[in-house]
């Protein structure tokens, strides 16, 4: 039997179709990717070191705080020194003379700046620490829950029940009420993308509703110890997962908004 040929062109162009169509789901289903260097640089950085470079950056108008931080992280004093004098008399990032610098450490300061840019975790009066009150917390992502089940993948803030919580950024209620683990808790999707995570809270606010904008600073409630804490000092649980579904360790972030409050 012969297959017309105008039938092979159609199966041919509906294949193509498909195809097409099964690409252009999968590249607008794809999670966002995060460069592998970002969130390592960001926490390396020392919060006494961001509130330095917050500080000065009133030293010239021309100058920005990331400037600032991307030479003082990467170089060692000796080096950096002269570029942040050139800052001083108003010379802009893009015009600074690196003098002998190898090129690899002129490029890693610029790569570090472009990352402060884009993920402006530090940038004075952006982000607010969520605790309005005394706490007190330490570093324990990872650590063990539930015997080797899980892991813990966030940080707990201490304090008294009942202290008030507060938005760390600007963002649109995603998540709110019961769950098991969590107990009260709000989730945030920040302006940035990620999700913010508030959990075992005593009170929600009253007045949030889902899908409603918050600003940073503005109340979610209460510290508690419901859900899986009902046995444990009140504490906030907070975490952060990236757009690519990643949680990441909420820590170094809440030391540098602690030290910059
Ligand atoms: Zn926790």
């Amino acid at each position: 039997m012969k297959i017309p040929a105008g039938y092979l062109r159609e199966l041919f162009q509906f294949s193509l179709l498909i195809l097409v169509a099964v690409v252009a789901w999968q590249f607008l289903h794809s999670s966002p990717s995060v460069a592998s260097d970002v969130y390592p640089y960001l926490s390396s950085l020392s919060p006494e070191l961001v509130k330095q470079c917050a500080q000065e950056n009133r030293i010239s108008p021309t100058t920005s705080w990331e400037d600032l931080l991307a030479i003082r992280s990467t170089l060692p004093e000796n080096d950096a020194q002269p570029l942040i004098d050139q800052l001083r008399t108003h010379v802009l990032f893009a015009d600074l003379n690196w003098a002998a610098l190898p090129l690899n450490t002129v490029r890693t300061v610029q790569r570090h700046r472009k990352i402060l840019q884009q993920y402006p975790y530090y940038q004075p009066n952006k982000y607010t620490f969520p605790v309005i009150g005394t706490t007190w917390f330490e570093d324990s992502f990872g650590a063990d829950r539930e015997r080797g089940k899980r892991r813990h993948e966030g940080c707990d803030l201490f304090g008294k029940e009942g202290t008030l919580i507060v938005s760390i950024s600007g963002g649109r209620v995603e998540e709110l009420g019961w769950n098991r683990l969590g107990g009260e808790r709000v989730g945030i999707r920040g302006d940035d993308g990620n999700y913010y995570y508030y959990a075992h809270l005593q009170y929600i606010s009253s007045v949030l509703v889902k899908g409603q904008r918050i600003e940073a600073g503005e109340p979610v409630g209460s510290m508690g110890h419901t859900g899986d804490a009902f046995t444990t000092p009140d504490h906030l649980h907070f975490g952060i997962e990236l757009t690519n579904g990643q949680w990441i360790n909420p820590y170094p972030f809440l030391a540098v908004w602690k030290i910059l409050e």
